[in-house]
Order: structure tokens, then C-alpha cells, then sequence
């Protein structure tokens, strides 16, 4: 295991009002400026392109695995010019990217990697905690991620010079109002009181329709390209930090969780047109959700919701969670990446947090195995009632 007392520390401290706006101080930190290229896969959130270009920068992306969710180190390679200043390596779901065939492609061509950890803490790759391999490390607090503060990130690196070029950034950055504060920690209390995986479903529709009248803070803001939110010179709110020192603590009791559901789901979910997710020599996944490849994305999607279990969609887009017509505004033009594009049509996840029980996992796992596919829609469903 990696450094990790070390990392935590920083984690605790390095924090930023969003995990994108922690990006963007790494970037600056990297002294990565106008026109300058960052290179990162495609099957992505748009908080990514969008911290990129918060800098001025221009996001140049890679298409992922024909088998996977991370980016393709072979791709890599091609999409590398002398404007290219850093390497963002997103480990997907918590599945850990190829950092041996990846570090050795940004060391020819003298480049910085930065790890994208929105989706876990402690996956490892040979024994390396992700986040300890690269330059410098993101991570994402928010609703749906491994340690859920309400809105909110971190920055990491193992170079002091850097991390305390980081922390001087942050320095110059504001917290947010007090009524912002407010507003945020009410959300958190909602969500910690209202999430089971069973009231997924409901909780989106509530949580899409506050952010809808400007009640709640949503994941996503419209992208602009003139002017970014004012969120990228924010640190984290004063409650998130104060939760997120004490959950930290807790990481590797969540990882623990994470890893008995995922055996779970594994040994659980048997049906033959469900793909689990394939493991990669040297690597250790600790899963932030459980994801897995179906053809008929749309049937199952429908026969959870109408079970009401958890099932996610994302991503939708190869830069999640933008509509086609938007591509071109993170600079992502169709047929980019079709593995990208291919995966969007057959992820589904699984949660793999602390309220997920041994029944909710039977429960799922049943759906799952029930909906094979092989059946019209209707059948998946009814089936389903029948539970
Ligand atoms: C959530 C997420 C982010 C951004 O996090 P914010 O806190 O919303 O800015 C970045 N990358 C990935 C892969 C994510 O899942």
C-alpha cells in the first residue's frame, strides 16, 4: 500500500469548491495556460473538458479500451503533440487505468499524468495506491461518489513543490457565502437522510427538480465557453471540509463495504449477456460503483426503475452528461472515440455504498439475471413483479 497517511492528509486539507475546480489549480499549478493542450479520454464528465478550458486550455480527447472503460494507452500515444502539457488518467468506476503502459508513454514524451480519483480512493496498482502514481490527483465529493460531502474536492500530489504550489493557489481563492454554506449543508442532511438504494429513482426525479429552481446545487451547470462559473476560484465550504475530515477517516471501512458488494454482485449475478468488469494484471480495483455491459441498456434500465433498485445510467455521452449538439463546445466532435460512444449504449452500475444490504444485492442481482435480454421487454418486467 501506498503512502496513504500521507495522501489523506493532503486530501483533507488540498480542497476546492468542486472536484473540477481542484483540477483547474492543478493545471494552473502545472503552469499549463492558454492554447495549451491537455490530453483525456473520452466516456468522461463534462467537468473535465470543462476545467480544462476554465484555464484557457484545449481538451484533446482519447477513446478508451475496445474492452474497457479507461483510456487507451496505444491511442495515447497518437494524440500527443509538442502542445501537450499534461495527461489526465481517469480510473472509471474505480477500475485502475494501465499506469505502466501509461507512465511510460508520458515519460518519452515528457509529460505530466494527473489521476482523476472522482471514483475511488484505494484502488491499487501494484501495491501503489491510485492517486500516488501520477504528478498530481483529483477527487470529487459529491453526490454518487465514494465519500459524498455535498458538493466539493480535492487536489493531491506527492511533489511538495507542486502540492504547495497548489496550496498557494488555493490561498487566493474565496469560500462561499455563509448562505451558500447553508444551503449546502441542508442538502447534505436531505440526502444523508433520504439516500437508500431503493429511493434512487424518486430522489433523482426530486433532486433534478430543486436543481431545476435553483434550490439545490446540481452536478452540472450549462456549459459556457465565454465565461466559467465562479466557482473555479472557490474553495470547499466550511461543512463539506468538516465532514469530509471526519469520513476520511473512515476510507478504508469503505473500501471494505465497496469490495464485499462487488463479490457479491460477481458471484450474484450469473446472466450470460451481463459482463462484469474485467481485471487488469497489477491491479487491485476498489469500486466506486459496480459497473457492468449489457446490450439492451434501455430494457434494464426500465425494469429497475420500475423495481425500484438502483441502477445508473452513466454515461450517457462521451462527455456526460452533453447532448450531441453540445459536443462541439467541449471540442468533441461525433466519431471522436466510438469506443466511447459504443460504451455509453451499454453501461449500467450498481451502488456500493454502506446501505446497500445483503438483500438489496439478492434483490438486484435477481433482476438482473431475470432480464436477460434474450426476452421482449415486457417479460424482464413482469418477471420482476412477481418479486
Ligand atoms: C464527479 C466527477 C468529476 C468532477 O467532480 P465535481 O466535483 O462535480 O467537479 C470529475 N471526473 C469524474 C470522472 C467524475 O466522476
Amino acid at each position: 500500500m501506498g503512502p496513504l497517511l500521507d495522501a489523506q492528509e493532503k486530501i483533507e486539507q488540498l480542497t476546492f469548491a468542486r472536484g473540477r475546480v481542484a483540477l483547474a489549480a492543478i493545471l494552473k499549478a502545472m503552469d499549463v495556460s492558454r492554447g495549451d493542450e491537455v490530453v483525456t479520454q473520452a466516456f468522461t464528465c463534462v467537468a473535465v473538458p470543462e476545467a480544462i478550458m476554465a484555464i484557457g486550455a484545449i481538451p484533446v480527447y482519447v477513446d478508451i479500451e475496445p474492452d474497457g472503460f479507461n483510456i487507451d494507452p496505444g491511442e495515447l500515444a497518437t494524440k500527443i503533440t509538442l502542445k501537450t502539457r499534461a495527461i489526465i488518467v481517469q480510473h472509471t468506476f474505480g477500475c485502475v487505468a494501465d499506469m505502466k503502459a501509461i507512465s511510460e508513454i508520458a515519460e518519452k514524451f515528457e509529460v505530466p499524468i494527473i489521476e482523476d480519483c472522482c471514483h475511488s480512493f484505494l484502488s491499487t496498482f501494484e501495491d501503489q495506491m491510485v492517486g500516488t502514481i501520477g504528478e498530481a490527483a483529483f477527487y470529487s465529493y459529491e453526490w454518487g461518489k465514494p465519500i459524498v460531502c455535498g458538493v466539493g474536492g480535492s487536489a493531491y500530489s506527492r511533489s511538495p513543490k507542486l502540492a504547495e504550489k497548489i496550496e498557494k493557489i488555493r490561498t487566493g481563492y474565496a469560500r462561499g457565502s455563509i448562505l451558500q454554506d447553508l444551503r449546502l449543508s441542508l442538502q447534505y442532511r436531505v440526502f444523508e437522510i433520504l439516500y437508500r438504494p431503493q429511493f434512487f429513482w424518486q430522489l433523482r426525479n426530486v433532486f433534478r427538480f430543486l436543481s431545476k429552481l435553483g434550490l439545490a446545487k446540481g452536478n452540472y451547470d450549462p456549459i459556457e465557453t465565454d465565461h466559467f462559473s465562479a466557482d473555479f476560484s472557490r474553495k470547499m465550504a466550511d461543512s463539506s471540509q468538516k465532514l469530509l475530515q471526519k469520513k476520511i477517516q473512515s476510507i478504508a471501512d469503505v473500501a471494505n463495504i465497496s469490495r464485499r458488494i462487488c463479490d457479491a454482485y460477481r458471484k450474484n449475478i450469473t446472466n450470460g449477456n451481463v459482463r462484469h468488469p474485467a481485471s487488469l494484471a497489477g491491479a487491485n480495483p476498489v469500486y466506486g460503483r459496480y459497473p457492468l455491459r449489457v446490450s439492451e441498456k434501455v430494457e434494464f434500465l426500465a425494469a429497475a426503475k420500475k423495481a425500484n433498485l438502483e441502477l445508473a445510467e452513466w454515461y450517457v455521452s462521451p462527455i456526460h452528461p452533453l447532448e450531441r449538439m453540445d459536443w462541439g463546445k467541449v471540442h468533441y466532435s461525433p466519431g471522436d472515440c466510438p469506443n466511447a460512444e459504443q460504451r455509453c449504449t451499454e453501461i449500467i452500475s450498481l451502488p456500493t455504498n454502506n446501505r446497500v444490504s445483503d438483500k438489496y444485492v439478492q434483490a438486484i442481482s435477481g433482476l438482473l439475471n431475470v432480464t436477460a435480454g434474450l426476452q421482449p421487454a415486457n417479460d424482464g418486467m413482469d418477471a420482476q413483479n412477481a418479486n
